[in-house]
């Protein structure tokens, strides 16, 4: 008895350092020491639950702990920072997997009479709701990865009568968990098991596949926050508080991040999901969808760069996917602190949703010690947009898509921008004619105070930048 109170003192301590890291993670400042407070959280999570007599196997510990260390070290060494979002959407996968499995093999150690339930209903409705989340969770996250990774289309996969088809679905997991929960206990519902679970992961395709390769990233979030849903119906299966706790706390921060970045594209949760955006002529293969654009590319060199830089006062950064693609956030710095050595005042304007992930911008450019003072939020730089000598797009695209803002008849009317177009001059780095994720033309790129610098973004600045080290020597 005393063991067990002492196991869930710990687990609350660890549980309430959880959530201070949480909230000390939503600040750069803190952000930091918020980790490492969440870490010691699941030190003393993980030391407790090894000490639980009940839970421990050292030798499938120990196996999972140096398998698990390999793989985690290979993939930080190996995956870039672009492929970030794959690497997020596979991880849910698993989490969901290995919730799936917890409920499995609770199940069967059911059915084999080595453990008895002391609230059968109870244990079985957890079960249910384990598995059935988990195999959503892992199956749809499969899908993500290969839309990501573009081993699968990104394009929304249609077909008539979609929406009925993963309804009459949902509807038969449904009636399969009722019939497992009212057989009263567990040991009868294998056929039950086997149909929901069969089904759970199904779903879990069936729902992603409409889903554009644009729309992904609040997917994976979706996908994040049931893998903490499932995590948690596994803590009751298996009545562990702190898996219960946790799970929470993902669950529910996954989904505040989805309505965060649906908010940034000025979508609902359920356009994002049931909508197949992406998928019509309205949209991606459409290049140019809404109004015909008009005016011409009008090239500049990094030479012809600087003499427009070198005469500015007020210039603000926009960064994009681009600069992720290029790893140019360092040059940017460099350029940046130049150009206030020449007595400009530089800021960094950052999109919620520029780049592939939350976050993007902001993590790169404080990879290279940007100061956080320079970064400008979207709502903030707006209003000054009129009054910048330069705005300078490095690898931006639909972030600073005019259309957005003034043509009712553009598939991404409504997301807000950052108005790019509003400063006096423009300069957009980019290496050609790529369109941007949405797949859609940019009048920004067309504008008479736009300037097309051509090249990968970390090598255009990097000739702007030799161009003012050579005034300065001159
Ligand atoms: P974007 O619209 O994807 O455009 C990126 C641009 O970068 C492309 O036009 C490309 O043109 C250029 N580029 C690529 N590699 C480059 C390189 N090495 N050097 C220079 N330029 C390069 O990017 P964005 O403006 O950041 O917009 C993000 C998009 O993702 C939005 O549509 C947003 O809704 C979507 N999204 C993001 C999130 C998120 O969490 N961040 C979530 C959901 C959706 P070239 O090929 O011509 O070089």
């Amino acid at each position: 008895m005393n063991r067990e109170i002492l196991i869930n003192t710990a687990y609350i301590v660890a549980s309430i350092l959880f959530i201070i890291g949480l909230k000390m993670l939503g600040r750069q400042a803190t952000a930091r020491p918020g980790n490492l407070l969440s870490g010691v959280g699941m030190l003393i999570a993980i030391v407790v639950t090894l000490l639980d007599r009940n839970v421990v196997n050292f030798t499938w510990i120990t196996a999972g702990l140096v398998a698990g260390t390999l793989i985690g070290l290979a993939c930080a060494y190996l995956v870039k920072m672009t492929a970030m979002p794959e690497m997020v959407a596979l991880l849910n996968g698993f989490g969901g997997l290995a919730s799936l499995i917890v409920g499995a093999a609770e199940f069967f150690r059911i059915r084999g009479g080595t453990v008895v339930p002391p609230d059968p209903a109870f244990t079985a409705t957890g079960i249910y709701f384990t598995v059935l989340i988990g195999g959503v969770t892992f199956t749809g996250s499969v899908y993500a990865f290969c839309k990501l990774a573009e081993w699968l289309s990104g394009r929304p996969v249609l077909f008539r009568g979609q929406h009925l088809v993963n309804g009459l679905m949902l509807a038969a997991t449904l009636a399969a968990g009722g019939v497992f929960v009212l057989t009263g206990d567990a040991r009868f519902g294998l056929a039950a098991f086997g149909v929901f679970t069969v089904l759970s992961l199904v779903l879990g395709w069936t729902l992603v596949m409409p889903i554009g390769g644009g729309d992904m990233p609040v997917v994976i979030a979706m996908l994040n926050s049931l893998s903490g849903l499932a995590a948690c119906a596994a803590g009751f299966v298996i009545r562990n508080n702190l898996l219960i706790v946790a799970g929470c706390l993902v669950g529910t921060s996954g989904v505040i991040l989805s309505a965060i970045m649906c908010q940034a594209m000025n979508r609902s949760l359920a356009n994002v999901l049931f909508s197949g955006f992406g998928a019509g002529p309205a949209a991606g293969a459409a290049a140019g969808a809404g109004a015909a654009l008009t005016g011409e590319l009008k090239p500049i060199s990094p030479e012809d760069t600087f003499a427009v830089l070198e005469a500015a006062r007020l210039v603000v950064f926009i960064p994009g996917y681009g600069m992720a693609v290029s790893q140019a956030q360092h040059v940017v710095r460099e350029l940046a602190e130049v150009l206030e050595r020449n007595g400009a005042e530089v800021r960094f304007a950052i999109h919620p949703v520029a780049g592939r992930m939350p976050g993007h911008m902001n993590v790169l450019l404080a990879e290279a010690s940007v100061s956080y003072e320079h970064l400008v939020e979207m709502d903030a730089i707006n209003p000054l947009m009129p009054t910048m000598d330069v705005a300078i797009v490095i690898g931006a695209n639909d972030v600073v898509n005019p259309a957005a803002a003034c043509d009712p008849a553009s598939p991404i009317y409504g997301m807000p921008i950052i108005r790019a177009h509003e400063a006096r001059t423009v300069i957009c780095l980019k290496r050609g004619k790529g369109a941007g994720f949405s797949g859609l033309e940019n009048q920004l790129f067309l504008l008479p105070n736009t300037r097309m610098l051509y090249g990968d973004a970390k090598g255009s600045l990097q000739g702007v930048v030799a161009e003012f080290k050579s005034l300065a020597q001159a």
